[in-house]
């Protein structure tokens, strides 16, 4: 018989169809042709700076901005779902017909380049570069957390086209909102109503658990605990927590950062050979900017490899089956190779 899985996050279910259980193995993807280091109509590789606007950081020795040189850069999105432009005040909110909720879409979207190379993925960076992706995207972060109406800043990566992108050089994308997202607000629900009941965070004690019961850790290293959750929603679904308290991914030291790209780097790299580079989402959940520093939440990072699709069920419900089970999956994980 399945069983059906609290997720601790939301609240919400998930059925664990473990009579239609595939192993571990059997989610291994074909293998895909790699494309060439250097693509001259990709915006995102070197020499080709002016088809992006012009850059917010850039991570060089020596050369100007906006030219060849650099190993990692950050642009706005060319096309970007929130924007801001000089001067731009408090966005206006208003009510159309009287009846319709709408604001401005003011806010930031920008795109980071993790390499200059077009076919260089997270795993085989080396581990000064993951370090440097990390230690970037906390600069960002910390850079548009104080801008003025900002309430989140939402850190995610797209791989392959069926993870939402056709843009094949790696990247990732930091968009800041101003507004919380409805998602959001309820895991913040959950997590003060889980602190009100019981005195502590609800991740701080989720990390204990899961080391209690063992079967779904795949590591346990110095600073993060790396884990398929209890009630995984899709076969390999993967968390990192950072293993000291922290409500904000902006509040991560120096230190913290840099092993982070490298647990990362070795979380991917295990995926990628155990699953043949299948494509995946990322997604940091990290507290609303005036929430940074609560005890309530604790800020930890997804990762989504598409390995099945999203059907009738799952959207009419939102109760996703998960046909593999995170007590065989968590295991065939930690003992893969990182490449
Ligand atoms: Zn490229
Ligand atoms: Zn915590």
């Amino acid at each position: 018989m399945s069983e059906i899985r609290q997720d601790i996050s939301t609240n919400e279910w998930v059925i664990i169809a473990t009579e239609r259980a595939k192993r571990p193995h059997d989610f291994m993807k074909p293998p895909k042709q790699l494309p060439p280091e250097f693509d001259p109509k990709c915006p995102f590789c070197p020499g080709n700076e002016g088809m992006t606007p012009p850059e917010v950081l850039g991570y060089r020795q020596g050369g100007g901005a906006n030219a060849p040189g650099w190993w990692i850069r950050v642009i706005p999105n060319r096309f970007a779902a929130l924007s801001r432009r000089p001067g731009d005040g408090e966005p206006k909110r208003d009510i159309e017909g009287g009846f319709f909720r709408k604001m401005d879409g003011v806010g930031r979207h920008e795109v980071l380049l993790e390499t200059p190379k077009h076919n260089l993925y997270f795993p085989n960076f080396t581990d000064k570069q993951a370090e440097e992706v990390a230690i970037a995207l906390r600069e960002r972060y910390l850079a548009l957390h104080h801008e003025p109406n900002i309430k989140v800043v939402i850190i995610f990566k797209n791989h392959g086209e069926s993870a939402g992108t056709s843009l094949l050089h790696p990247h990732c994308q930091i968009v800041a909102t101003p507004i919380v997202p409805q998602s959001l607000r309820r895991r913040l629900a959950t997590a003060t109503r889980y602190f009100d009941d019981n005195g502590g965070c609800l991740y701080c004690d989720y990390i204990e658990a899961e080391r209690k019961a063992e079967k779904r850790v795949v590591e346990d290293s110095a600073k993060f605990f790396v884990v398929h959750p209890y009630a995984s929603r899709s076969p390999f679904e993967t968390w990192i927590l950072p293993k000291s308290h922290a409500a904000s991914f902006g509040n991560q030291d120096i230190d913290s950062t840099k092993e982070l790209g490298h647990v990362l780097k070795r979380v991917l790299g295990k995926i990628s050979t155990m699953l043949g580079n299948p494509d995946y989402n990322i997604v940091v959940h990290t507290a609303p900017v005036n929430e940074e520093n609560e005890d309530y939440f604790h800020w930890h990072l997804r990762i989504i490899p598409r390995l099945t699709m999203m059907a009738g069920f799952e959207i009419g419900s939102g109760i996703f089956i998960n046909t593999a089970l995170p007590e065989e999956t968590a295991p065939a994980l930690r003992e893969a190779k990182a490449l």
